[in-house]
């Protein structure tokens, strides 16, 4: 039910963090990776770790063109795309009032405009393979507010948005689109974050019930149950892993 031998997987920012820990997962259910990422040193170092017949393909999940070749060259490499999970993310943390007009696009473009630029180059291979799997990862950001990242809440919150157009256009097509919200995961992203709000890393530990952060490899497991046949009837959700954060009234 959980096998993934045969499968081919995009992971866009698979090269660190969440994406590399979901990219581990999958490797380790048999899924071919593509890497998918800009820094090429980073993207060689997971390569190395994943192991297998996993490969890096450099993209800006941003750019049209780029994202259209990210597809284009897995087809020629891999033969088929079953698997695409939509990772990559950024954040610019000022108050609204300062927040420029370019920080606001700089967010949008890389955390949802990528998203359906991404999914929509991979429809038509998905669908010559008979369906497949997307995972898009939205954040605690597309249930709840923050004071600091008034564009990365907005580009979160329409994630899930997405994801639930994608679902329910797509369905016929056996292609199931499902977003994962992770609580609070210790990675690169999160340490900036730590370095930059005063009280983060207490105010994390005191109001998540697990009582711990999340570990890149916290977030494998939901990786391969939405990539598998195990979720062929789950579609349009958003799940959270994040140790009870979202359900603590
Ligand atoms: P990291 O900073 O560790 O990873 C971000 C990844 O995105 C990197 O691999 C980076 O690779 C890639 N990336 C960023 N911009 C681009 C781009 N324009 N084109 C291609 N790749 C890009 O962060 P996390 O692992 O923490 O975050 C991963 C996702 O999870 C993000 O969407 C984030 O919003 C989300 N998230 C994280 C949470 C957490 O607690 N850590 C909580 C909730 C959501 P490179 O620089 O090489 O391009």
């Amino acid at each position: 039910m959980f096998d993934l031998k045969g499968k081919v997987a995009v992971v866009t920012g698979g090269n660190g963090g969440i994406g590399l820990g979901m990219a581990q997962g999958l490797a380790a259910a048999g899924a071919r990776v593509v890497v998918a990422a800009r820094n090429q040193t980073k993207s060689a170092a997971a390569v190395r770790q994943l192991g297998g017949q996993a490969l890096a393909i450099a993209v800006d999940v941003a750019d049209e063109t780029s994202v259209n070749a990210l597809v284009r060259s897995t087809l020629d490499q891999c033969g088929r795309l079953d698997i695409l999970v939509n990772n990559a993310g950024t954040n610019i943390r000022k108050v609204p009032q300062e927040y420029t007009l370019a920080d606001w696009h700089h967010v949008l473009d890389t955390n949802l405009t990528s998203i359906f630029l991404a999914c929509r180059a991979a429809y038509a291979p998905m669908k010559v393979v008979g369906g497949g799997k997307i995972i898009n990862i939205g954040s605690m950001m597309s249930i709840f507010g923050v004071p600091f990242s008034p564009a990365y809440g907005p580009s979160k919150g329409g994630v899930v948005q997405l994801t639930k157009s994608l679902a329910t256009a797509w369905a016929r097509d056996n292609i199931q689109v499902n977003a994962v919200l992770p609580g609070w995961i210790d990675t690169d992203l999160t340490r900036g974050a730590r370095r930059q709000v005063e009280g983060l890393h207490e105010n994390v530990l005191r109001r998540t019930p697990a009582g711990r952060w999340g570990t890149i490899e916290d977030m494998a497991g939901v990786a391969v149950f939405l990539a598998s046949p195990a979720s062929d009837f789950v579609t349009g959700t958003a799940i959270p892993v994040d140790g009870g954060y979202s359900v603590l009234g």
